[in-house]
Order: structure tokens, then sequence, then C-alpha cells
């Protein structure tokens, strides 16, 4: 399967990833952007996504990103990338909705090929790298290897989560010999914290408890302390992932506040427990080892529900 094949015919192209976009949203997003921009000027091609985090912006086309989704319009062809489901396209869902043909390109176990057409591999080991399966290799140009790099390190926690595959690493090989300056990349996207953020992740690590002898291990930022902080939710990108290495702990649970009674939910699984399957439950979705919902409650009775289930798996 190639892009090249769906764009036939096709006058208007309408691109979307998931609300709240992490890097590997951006990142496959906007490749599939300059894809079109760069080879087939003759097509219209509108990319929504909410507001990026800042250290995606020096992608080329992030400036071109519409966020207003108020006027109506029908797309010949609009691909839905990086999200499992309709819901999580946000405001965009109309275009998904109203469009003459949709294609989704996306990784998540939790994906029920909501598409006309879909390209859909849970072992991948992001969307982004997907999409380099999905152009001819000779038209990535570094621009566009830029945006694919970006995603799959932010994907595979630059290699470290398993993933990562062969295919991954010759993925990436491939799109080093474009000239990009990987290691500024990953750098200046993916390790480099502000002060700000690295004091709320010690906050947050110094409140963390363990449940389950050891098995469990969660945490929960309140609004209050986001304040106290000066943080938003997108710089809370990483706790989990640190909660998830605490030696012997087979799954990780990670609370932000995002509303009254409102808590966004992440959760890491070492491999024993599958937390896509926990996060279904309760209306969310993910991978088997990397998973989010929203819940409604106290952070207490969340931690509660969340530890029981892990606990039923174990
Ligand atoms: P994170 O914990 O980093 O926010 O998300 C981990 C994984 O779970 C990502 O692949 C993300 O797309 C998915 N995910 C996170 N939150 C939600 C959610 O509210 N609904 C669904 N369907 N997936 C989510
Ligand atoms: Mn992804």
């Amino acid at each position: 399967m190639q892009l090249e094949t769906l764009l036939k015919d096709v006058k208007t192209v309408g691109l979307a990833g998931h609300q709240k976009p992490d890097g590997d949203c951006v990142g496959s997003t906007l490749a599939v952007y300059n894809y079109i921009r760069k080879y087939h000027p003759g097509i219209e091609v509108v990319l929504y996504l909410e507001p990026i985090p800042n250290i995606f912006k020096f992608l080329n086309g992030a400036d071109e990103i519409v966020h207003d989704c108020s006027a109506d319009r029908v797309f010949d062809l609009f691909i839905a990338m990086d999200c499992g489901d309709i819901g999580r396209l946000g405001d965009a869902a109309k275009y998904f909705e109203t469009a003459k043909r949709t294609f989704c390109i996306d990784h998540h176990i939790s994906n029920d090929s909501f598409a006309d057409e879909n390209y859909i591999f849970p072992e991948a080991s992001s969307t982004s790298e997907l999409v380099f399966e999905l152009l001819d290799t000779d038209k990535i140009t570094k621009e566009i290897a830029e945006c694919i790099y970006l995603g799959i390190i932010h994907d595979t926690g630059v290699f470290q989560y398993s993933c990562t595959s062969a295919k991954t690493m010759n993925a990436a090989g491939i799109l080093m010999e474009k000239g990009i300056n990987f290691s500024k990349i990953v750098d200046d996207t993916f390790f480099e914290k502000t002060y700000e953020q690295n004091r709320i992740m010690g906050q947050a690590l110094v409140d963390s408890v363990l449940y389950l002898d050891g098995k469990c291990i969660a945490t929960v930022v309140t609004a209050e302390e986001m304040q106290e902080f000066q943080v938003e939710p997108k710089h809370l990108e990483g706790i989990v992932q640190q909660l998830r290495v605490t030696k012997d702990v087979e799954a990780a649970v990670f609370l932000y506040e995002n509303g009254t009674d409102s808590f966004k939910v992440s959760l890491r699984s070492n491999g024993k427990v599958d937390v896509a399957a926990i996060a279904m439950k309760f209306g969310g979705g993910g991978h088997v080892r990397a998973a989010g919902v929203t819940m409604s409650g106290s952070s207490e009775k969340i931690v509660a529900q969340i530890v029981a289930e892990i606990e039923s798996q174990l």
C-alpha cells in the first residue's frame, strides 16, 4: 500500500490527529502534510490539530496547522492519524464524518477500524513508522524525515520501549541518512525539561505510593500543584515513564486533575498487565503497555478502581 494511490483524482484532503497532540501525532500528520504539499501542489490540503507543544514548532509546516474547525466543508479525502476512535479527533471529527472517503493510519490496539480504509498495525512502534512505510523512500525529504523521526522517538521513548522493532531501526537509519540533526531532535524534544517540569516531576515522585506489594505505583498531580509549579498538563510528559522503571513495579498509574472531579489517567505496564484493556473498560484506549483514559470522581476512588483492575490481572 502506498499513500500515492489514495491521492489519485483527489482535489481536497483533510488531515487530523488526536486531541492533545503528542510527538507521534504531530510528526505523522506533518509528514503527510509536507508530502502532499511538496509532491501534489494541485491538491488543497488542510491539517487540523489542537495547539501543539512549542518544542514541535520547528517542524516544517507547523505554522500552517489549523486549529479552528468552525467552517463547514466537505473533503474528497480525510485521513485520521494516531487516533483509535473518531471521538479522539476532537472538533475535526465533523470533517471526517462528512468526507467523501476516509482513511485511517494508526497503531492503537483499541482501534476499531472506523474509516472506509484502514492501515492499522498495533505492533508498529508509532503511526510515524507506518507513514514511513506508506511513502516512497526516495521521496522522503529532510523536512519529512524530521517529522517521521521525531514521531518515532517519542512513541518508542528513543527506541527503548518494547514496541521498537528491527523495522523501526531500519526506518530510523534511512531517515538519519536524509541529513537530519537526529541528536538535536532527541535532546530538544524528548529529554530537555524546564526547571518547572523537573520540580513537578520531583514532587510527583516524592508523593508516589506503592500498592500490591510494590507491583503497582501511583501518583497524583492536582490542579493546585500545577498552578504552584507553573506547569500545564502538556508539561507532565515523562512522569509516568519514570514511575514505570521503579524496580519490581509491573504497572504505573499517573493522574492529573483536568477538571472538577475529573482526572486524566495514564497507565504503563512492564508486560504482565494489559493496560489497554483497563483503559478501555473505563472508556479510554491505547496500547497493551501504554494507555490512557479520563475518569471522574475523587483521585482516591479512581486510584482504587485502577489498582483493583491491575490486581485482578496479576
Ligand atoms: P498517555 O498516557 O501518554 O496520555 O497515553 C498513552 C496512550 O494511550 C497513547 O497511545 C494515547 O493515544 C492513548 N490514550 C491516552 N488517553 C486516552 C484517552 O482518553 N482515550 C483513548 N482512546 N486513548 C487514550
Ligand atoms: Mn502514537
